[in-house]
């Protein structure tokens, strides 16, 4: 009965080295107010002068998202007071954003696909911090004046899985471009919802809500559900008129519920005009060559692993949705190991290994490591569950994998001789057995291989004891 309409505005803080209008650092983990100078605390007399690289990773997300890259466009001043912007505005394109018109398709899990317009995307200037404590705020400026970019969307999703799906591609987008680390926990991916709801069929846009300040996909997901909840409880109660305001509202994730944070703003209550202290900021030719030339992205990657790797869509999705699980596998796949048992090995048994602080990018087993321990199962040195024993001493101690499966006496033993002599020893020893066996029951062989198993204490390669026993009791 209710059509969901979500547009999402997402601000990716860019990685550049410096902020966007002065030569400060943009690294954070110095003390308060240190990364500072005249013009981002807007003292008197100083003046913006725009960072160039913040164009050129501009220039590569409107490639990534088949935008419009505007090669000229121009900044404005969005004027408000908060203790945390020492202008009392805010320097961002309003009139003419640096990115317009692109496009982003997200995959359901039934292969079917959608596509997201991105209506534009724009340079702004974060603020600072305000930090609170007990009774008294302090003003933390490190951040202010550093270069976001706000990416913001047509009103084109339906379903908060919709909404989630489009936010998890455009990070893996930002992480593959190295544009910004997209951290949402640190704020360096900060997502604003956009939620109304309408009547089937109708075409019209219904009051909007937005929804601030969630740091997580999975409270996304949950924000959005209940603020759709309370909307079409609202329309269904016949107060919907009354209760449905054009307002900012927080999710609270204790509660699981959103509460109106303040009334939403027109355009025209931040007397929007062009920013006098600036020039356009103009891409040229050899800017917009130079940096459209971006890395394979995860659509593109997903599709070549699968037709070179022979790996089925699934897959292929998961490896390639961040970009260090992709650069991990194709490393590990140097070992001439199969798609197959480097996607187990990556997915399955070293990420459940990765705890905390530890992830792909310090593991403690490498790429390498892990497709040479993959390749020792392949060419039957060790079992697969010997294999486990070797991670897990491998993610302790930095050894190197032949060493390790040696020092644990894990070798599988293929020596046929001695293999078959075990398999003797046990036929011999079980002669009923072995008659029964013959006169056809057939669940006994398991029975004979698991003996044999036993009496090599589990160092016999199962495949080779398969055969010879085959061979014996036929
Ligand atoms: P503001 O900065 O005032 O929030 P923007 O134009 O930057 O305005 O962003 C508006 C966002 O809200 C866009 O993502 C847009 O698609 C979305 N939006 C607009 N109208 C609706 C609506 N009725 N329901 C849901 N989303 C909407
Ligand atoms: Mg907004
Ligand atoms: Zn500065």
């Amino acid at each position: 009965m209710f059509e969901v309409v979500i547009g999402l505005e997402v601000h990716v803080q860019l990685n550049t080295k410096t902020k966007l209008f002065c030569s400060c650092p943009t690294s954070f983990n110095h003390k308060q107010n240190v990364n500072t100078c005249p013009t981002c605390l807007a003292l008197p007399g100083a003046l913006p002068v725009l960072n160039k690289e913040v164009l050129q990773k501009a220039i590569m997300l409107g490639t990534a998202l088949g935008a419009t890259v505007n090669r000229t466009s121009y900044f404005d001043r969005k004027s408000y007071f908060y203790p945390d912007s020492p202008t009392a505005y805010q320097i961002t394109q309003f009139y003419t954003p640096v990115i317009q018109h692109g496009t982003l398709d997200v995959d359901f899990e039934d292969g079917s696909k959608k596509t997201i317009r991105v209506g534009f995307a724009h340079i702004e200037a974060d603020a600072g911090k305000n930090i609170h404590d007990g009774d008294i705020s302090k003003v933390d400026l490190n951040r202010a004046g550093t270069p976001l970019l706000e990416i913001v969307t047509e009103p084109d999703m339906r379903s908060a899985q919709e909404a989630i799906l489009y936010l998890k591609k455009l990070h893996s987008i930002i992480r593959y471009l190295d544009i910004g680390d997209a951290n949402m926990q640190e704020g360096s991916f900060r997502v604003d919802v956009n939620v109304s709801i309408r009547p089937k069929g109708d075409e019209k846009l219904y009051t909007r809500v937005e929804v601030k300040n969630i740091n997580s996909f999975k409270f996304i997901q949950k924000a959005i559900e209940v603020e759709v909840a309370r909307q079409s409880e609202a329309w269904e109660d016949g107060v919907y008129e009354q209760e449905i305001a054009q307002e900012t509202r927080l999710y609270d994730q204790e509660k699981n519920e959103t509460r109106s944070m303040r009334g939403k703003e027109e355009a025209a209550d931040y007397r929007y005009f062009p920013e006098p202290d600036l020039l356009k900021a103009v891409i040229t030719d050899e800017m917009m060559e130079l940096y459209s030339k971006i890395p394979e992205l995860p659509d593109a990657k997903r599709d070549r692993f699968i037709s070179e790797y022979g790996m089925n869509e699934y897959n292929a999705g998961v490896i390639t949705s961040s970009i260090e699980m992709a650069n991990f596998f194709e490393e590990m796949m140097e070992q001439g190991i199969s798609a197959k048992n480097a996607t187990t090995w990556l997915t399955v048994e070293l990420l459940a290994r990765l705890k905390g602080e530890v992830n792909l990018n310090n593991s403690p087993v490498d790429a390498k490591k892990l497709g040479t321990l993959v390749s020792r199962i392949e060419d039957q040195t060790i079992s697969g569950k010997a294999a486990k024993e070797v991670l897990d001493k491998l993610m302790t101690e930095n050894l190197d994998v032949d060493g390790v499966i040696d020092a644990l006496g894990l070798k599988q033993v293929t020596d046929m001789g001695a293999l078959e002599a075990m398999c003797d020893e046990i036929i011999n020893a079980n002669p009923e057995k072995v008659e029964q066996f013959k006169g056809g029951k057939d669940k006994l062989f398991g029975f004979f291989v698991g003996q044999v198993m036993k009496a090599s204490k589990g160092s016999a390669n199962p495949q080779a004891v398969n055969e010879i026993l085959k061979t014996k009791l036929s």
